[in-house]
C-alpha cells in the first residue's frame, strides 16, 4: 500500500505534464490544416517481377512550426481520439488526387494507396460519392487509389463498414489490408472480405533471412493469400538479401527504404523517371510503369 502511495505522488507531475502537452497537441493539431502544415511523401512499391515502381503509399507528414517533424505515429492516435482524422483524411484524399491527376498523364498505370483509420468508417467519416465525384472532376479513374485499411477494422464484422469498404471497390479502387500479421486476424477474415492486397508487417521482415523459420512463414502467407486471389506487398525491405528471398517465395511487390525513403512529389517524380537508386547503375528497367 505504501509503495502504491509513493507511486502515486511520483506518477502525478508526470502525469500532469502528459496531460498538458497532450492538450497542447490537440489544440496545435486544430490549426495545423488551416495553416498548412501537413504535406504528403511518396513512398514507392516495386513490382518483383519487373523491378519497376507500380505504385507508391502516401503518407502523411507534420511539419510542426517549433517541435519540427512531428511523426504520423505520434499525432494520428490523437487525430483519431479527437475526431479530426476526418478531415485529415480528406486532406490527405484530396492532395493524392491531385498528384495523380498530373502523375497519370505521363505514368497512366500508377496507382497510390492512402491510409484510411478506423475511426473514418465508424463515424461515416468517408464521403464515398464525394470523393468518387472529387477524382471524376480530376479526371483520375477510381482505380488510380487504392486505399489501406488495418486488421482491426476486419473484427468489425458489422455491415456498415464491410459497405462502406464494398464501395471502393464496386468503383474500381483497391483495397489492401496493411500491417498484417500483428493484430488478432487470421486468414479466415481475408475470405469474409474481398481485399486486392496484402500487406504483410515489416516486423516479419527483420528476421527474414535464409534458413530461418520466417522464410517458411512468409511463404505460406503467400500462398495462402495467392489462393484467394490476393496479391502480397512485402513491407520495410531495408536489403538486397531480403528482396532475393521474397522474390524467391514468390511476393508480388516490395516497399522499403531498399528502394527509397518516402518523399516529398518531386523527388517522386525522378523516381518515376530514373528508378529507385539501387537500380540506376546496375540492371536497370529502363522504361518504368509502360
Ligand atoms: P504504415 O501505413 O504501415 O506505413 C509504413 C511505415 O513504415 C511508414 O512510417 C514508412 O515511412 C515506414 N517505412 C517504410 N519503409 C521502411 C523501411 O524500410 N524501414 C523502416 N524502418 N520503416 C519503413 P510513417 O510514415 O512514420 O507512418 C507511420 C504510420 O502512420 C503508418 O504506418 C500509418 O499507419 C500511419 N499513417 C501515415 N500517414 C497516414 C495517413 O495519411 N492517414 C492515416 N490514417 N494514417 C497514416
Ligand atoms: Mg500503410
Ligand atoms: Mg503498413
Ligand atoms: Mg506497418
Amino acid at each position: 500500500k505504501n509503495l502504491g502511495r509513493n507511486r502515486f505522488h511520483y506518477f502525478t507531475p508526470c502525469m500532469q505534464k502528459e496531460a498538458q502537452a497532450r492538450r497542447r497537441l490537440i489544440s496545435d493539431l486544430r490549426l495545423a490544416l488551416a495553416d498548412r502544415q501537413f504535406r504528403v511523401q511518396y513512398q514507392p512499391i516495386v513490382d518483383l517481377s519487373t523491378g519497376a515502381i507500380s505504385k507508391a503509399e502516401a503518407l502523411i507528414r507534420w511539419q510542426h512550426p517549433t517541435r519540427g517533424m512531428v511523426s504520423p505515429a505520434e499525432f494520428i492516435p490523437i487525430a483519431e481520439e479527437t475526431g479530426l482524422i476526418v478531415e485529415i483524411g480528406d486532406w490527405v484524399f484530396r492532395e493524392v488526387a491531385w498528384q495523380l491527376s498530373r502523375w497519370r498523364e505521363r505514368y497512366p498505370q500508377l496507382v497510390v494507396s492512402l491510409n484510411t483509420s478506423p475511426v473514418q468508417y465508424r463515424n461515416s467519416g468517408i464521403d464515398h460519392h464525394g470523393w468518387f465525384r472529387y477524382l471524376h472532376d480530376m479526371g483520375v479513374p477510381a482505380s488510380a487509389i487504392s486505399v489501406e485499411i488495418t486488421e482491426g477494422l476486419l473484427l468489425d464484422t458489422s455491415t456498415a463498414i464491410t459497405n462502406q469498404i464494398l464501395r471502393f471497390r464496386e468503383a474500381g479502387a483497391g483495397v489492401a489490408l496493411d500491417d498484417f500479421g500483428t493484430g488478432y486476424s487470421s486468414m479466415s477474415y481475408l475470405s469474409k472480405l474481398d481485399i486486392d492486397y496484402l500487406k504483410i508487417d515489416r516486423s516479419f521482415i527483420l528476421d527474414l533471412a535464409p534458413e530461418s523459420e520466417s522464410v517458411a512463414l512468409y511463404e505460406a502467407m503467400i500462398v495462402m493469400a495467392h489462393k484467394l486471389g490476393i496479391k502480397v506487398i512485402a513491407e520495410g525491405v531495408e536489403t538486397e538479401e531480403q528482396c532475393r528471398i521474397l522474390k524467391a517465395v514468390g511476393c508480388d511487390y516490395a516497399q522499403g527504404y531498399l528502394f527509397s525513403r518516402p518523399v516529398l512529389p518531386e523527388e517522386f517524380e525522378a523516381l518515376l523517371r530514373d528508378g529507385p537508386a539501387r537500380y540506376r547503375d546496375s540492371v536497370a528497367p529502363a522504361s518504368m510503369l509502360n
